[in-house]
């Protein structure tokens, strides 16, 4: 009980262990800040949608671009999509260099939805899949480069589920060790906060469309 957020499920204890970052991570997250790097929505080659979205066709026809999930959602995670989006106009996105879904307990932007385009038959949030989190550029990734980081594994709502670190000898220095972030898929939700949280100035870890981290090597 004394864990849990009323707003959403990142609990004290994660919001103390993601605070409980490096010098260093926090010099870095103030360039990041300053350079505010965004993503756009189709940057990554696909749009993510809020939880519980129904496939990218159906979703498009079945969305009522009436926005009242963007209006449930407390953290004013979900933006509609303006003219650029074509067809989409109107339809909700999540950028989550912007602001992730908090991946809140009850999930009231899938409540919210009246057509469907939001599937009510998600109810539990470790169900959700929005896309997956991928390492896109191992080689600036601080962790794997052998300083300590970890920020976005600190800030998984689900830490040591979706994300773990794995430990090995740093042969470099040869008296380190080497704490890379390992994202799985299967359970990772695509919420995207370790991307908001990744505090390079352009995050190298990144949602990516969950169906092709499957088919492609996006493996450690
Ligand atoms: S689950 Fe995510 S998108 Fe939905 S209301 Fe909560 S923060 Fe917003
Ligand atoms: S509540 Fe449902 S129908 Fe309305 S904009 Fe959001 S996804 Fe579309
Ligand atoms: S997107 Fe990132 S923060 Fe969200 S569950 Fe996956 S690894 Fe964790």
């Amino acid at each position: 009980m004394g864990d849990e957020n009323p707003k959403g499920s990142i609990s004290r204890r994660q919001f103390l262990k993601g605070s409980a970052v490096t010098p260093l991570a926090l010099m870095l997250a103030g360039g990041a800040i300053a350079s505010v790097y965004l993503r756009p929505a189709d940057a990554r080659g696909f749009t993510l949608r809020p939880p519980g979205a129904v496939a990218e066709k159906r979703f498009l026809a079945a969305c009522v671009r009436c926005g009242m999930c963007a209006q449930a959602c407390p953290y004013q995670a979900i933006k509609l999509a303006g003219g650029e989006a074509g067809a989409g106009i109107g339809t909700p996105v999540i950028t989550p260099r912007e602001t992730p879904c908090y991946l809140c307990q009850d999930l009231p932007c899938v409540k919210a939805c009246p057509s469907g385009a939001l599937d009510k038959k998600l109810e539990d949030i470790e169900q959700v899949r929005m896309g997956t989190a991928v390492i896109i550029d191992r080689e600036s990734c601080l962790s794997i480069r052998g300083l300590r980081c970890e920020v976005c594994y600190r800030q998984c709502p689900l830490i040591d589920k979706a994300i773990t670190l794995q430990l090995r000898h740093n042969t470099r220095t040869d008296e380190h060790t080497i704490m890379e972030p390992v994202v799985h898929k299967e359970k990772c939700v695509g919420c995207g906060i370790c991307e908001n949280s990744c505090v390079l100035p352009k995050p190298v870890i990144v949602v990516r469309r969950t169906v092709e981290v499957q088919k492609d090597s996006y493996d450690f």
